[in-house]
């Protein structure tokens, strides 16, 4: 029925520079075309190759069709029932789209909106890092404002940087995991990596830290970058600490446990 209807679209329009083939099935209904294949007395002029392949796909599209006396009804394609749904509409929507890597877990963890709004341009690479910078032409610093050493990048800066990877090693041990490898790749991959330092009961509570400490590690990045101000590690641990305990008594209950499991 669709491929009849397609084809009525088309008849008042040209197909392409080289099919002159016409297809006048206005003022038919679908059941008057039906009816003893009326529509294909509707075909007229020269048939070029592509014209006959949709030819014979209407044909066999629409050959078994049997109309009934049954009234018409809306049919929602997108449910095996034909009824309409918003959680299929919703699917339909993104068809087609590609998940990002990571998205899920970081509308999920216990953390401040601008903080995940944060992981969210990070994760996508949209943060103004020199090497985005330099792709839109804008200038950029050398180095890292971080260890100022390697190029730039949000993932360098959050996960491979060395500045970040003493944090991450030394959050590890104060939170009595043993971090055996170094924090290296994508920042979705290293997330993976932290959050399996302990117990799966745990992994919440790790994701919170693991969104906390790349928030502190950003903005040193920033007060380095905006303001020339630098603060050394054993002083971003301390605001780490008690940024924990604030987001703690914010609600951050699944950090608080990872937390207490250490004191405890
Ligand atoms: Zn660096």
């Amino acid at each position: 029925m669709r491929g009849l209807k397609q084809l009525a679209s088309r008849s008042t329009t040209a197909m392409d520079n080289t099919t002159i083939v016409c297809w006048n099935v206005r003022g038919l209904t679908v059941a008057e075309a039906l009816k003893d294949r009326h529509w294909v007395r509707t075909i007229s002029g020269g048939v070029t190759a592509p014209a006959a392949a949709e030819y014979l796909q209407v044909w066999h599209a629409i050959e078994d069709i049997v109309l009934t006396d049954a009234p018409d009804r809306l049919v929602w394609r997108w449910e095996s029932d034909g009824s309409f749904s918003v959680r299929s509409a919703y699917q339909a929507l993104h068809l087609g789209s590609h998940p990002i890597p990571g998205c899920v877990r970081i509308w999920e963890v216990w953390a401040p909106l601008k903080v995940k709004l944060f992981l969210w341009l990070a994760v996508r690479r949209r943060q103004w890092t020199a090497d985005r910078r330099r792709k839109h032409g804008l200038d950029a610093h050398d180095t890292c404002f971080l260890c100022d050493q390697e190029p730039e990048t949000i993932d360098h800066i959050i996960v491979e940087c060395s500045f970040a990877r003493q944090l991450w090693f030394e959050a590890a041990t104060a939170l009595g995991a043993t971090l055996t490898e170094q924090p290296a790749g994508a920042i979705v991959d290293w997330w993976q990596t932290w959050r399996a330092l302990w117990p799966a009961s745990f992994a919440r509570g790790a994701d919170s830290m693991f969104a906390l400490i790349a928030w502190e590690i950003w903005k040193e990045r920033n007060a380095r970058c905006f303001r020339g101000a630098a603060t050394q590690i054993p002083a971003i641990k301390a605001t780490i600490k008690l940024q924990a305990e604030l987001w703690v008594q914010a609600g951050a209950k699944h950090l608080g446990c990872l937390i207490q499991r250490v004191i405890g």
